[in-house]
């Protein structure tokens, strides 16, 4: 059994991969960027590995449903309501669901059980916590939620990445058995900092992750991020902005790391400096094929551990 921590782009491009190869893994969603829209509760990368592991994502956008229509964000448009996160119809209806099963109750983890299973996914998809957890990015002159920065990208320095309800929140029962049955833990290529940052951030995750073998694949390449702000939160930070700033950010974790090819020359000082067994490979995942590739390189090493 292999758990993979994950939040909702390079990681549910991973977990796609992987479910080509294997079934005999978990994956534990970033709820960080869960937001409130429209009075209704988004759980961003939940959705995406949801639909990613259904296959109705729409592969193209790397978010929402496939062939989605917009009619009902548009005439909430017309009614005064903002439309900064694009949310289609049929997803929409996953909102209202998701709004209405917890208010009756039941937990997000529950509630993300009944889902997966209306859609078909038969990989368990754990949220990190059924807490209040959100992240958000402290800025120059404002504070905003880390959804609404991704998505609009304001200009301003990034002082602070705050996790608002990290003191309070629990990993949930099924995030410790996932992690308890597992020899392996995937850090896929998502972003350190605010999508698995979340995840370690949690009440015992760091001293269970220090009990396993733990294998890590670099979400920068060349120093660039494929998708997403990850360089301008670690501006924010002391970290290299380049894989060895990542294995750095998780030394005390990793017992490998996958670098990409165009970064092979940090082989030696990840090696060297932080005593991390590393990898080398193509780490680009624009076709299906590239993350089944990818996810075969990270298994064989696994396999030879
Ligand atoms: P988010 O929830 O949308 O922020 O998604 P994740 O945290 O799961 O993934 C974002 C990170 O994935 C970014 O830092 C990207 O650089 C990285 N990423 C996305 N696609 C790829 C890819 O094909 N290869 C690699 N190496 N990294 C990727």
């Amino acid at each position: 059994m292999i758990t993979v921590l994950s939040g909702g782009g390079g990681g549910a491009k991973f977990v796609d991969g992987l479910s080509l190869l294997t079934k005999d893994f978990s994956v534990i969603a970033n709820t960080g960027d869960d937001i409130e829209i429209y009075g209704l509760h988004v759980s961003p990368d939940v959705d995406t590995l949801m639909y990613t592991l259904s296959g109705v994502i729409d592969r193209k956008k790397g978010w929402g449903i496939k062939n989605d229509t917009f009619y009902c964000q548009k005439y909430l448009k017309s009614l005064g309501y903002e439309d900064w996160i694009m949310i289609g119809d049929k997803d929409l209806a996953v909102h209202v669901k998701r709004t209405e099963l917890l208010k009756s109750g039941i937990t997000l983890t529950e509630v993300t059980s009944a889902l997966c299973k209306r859609f078909g996914v038969d990989i368990p998809l754990i949220p990190m916590t059924d807490d209040f957890f959100q992240t958000y990015i402290e800025l120059d002159n404002k504070t905003i939620h880390f959804e609404e920065y991704y998505i609009k990208r304001p200009e301003g320095r990034i002082k602070k990445i705050i996790y608002s309800g990290k003191e309070k929140a629990k990993p949930s029962d099924r995030v410790f058995e996932a992690l308890e049955s597992s020899k392996w833990v995937i850090l896929p290529p998502s972003n350190p900092l605010v999508s698995i940052g979340t995840i370690l951030s949690l009440k015992g995750i760091r001293k269970i992750l220090s009990e396993k073998k733990v294998i890590g694949i670099s979400p920068l390449i060349q120093g660039k991020a494929v998708k997403g702000p990850l360089v301008e939160l670690m501006e924010s930070s002391d970290f290299e902005i380049n894989s060895f700033g990542i294995a750095k950010y998780y030394q005390d974790l990793l017992d490998i790391f996958i670098i990409d090819s165009l970064e092979v020359d940090l082989a030696d000082k990840i090696k060297g400096e932080l005593g991390i067994e590393v990898f080398s490979t193509n780490t680009m995942m624009k076709t299906r094929k590239d993350r089944k590739r990818l996810c075969n390189f990270v298994l064989k090493r696994m396999e030879n551990k």
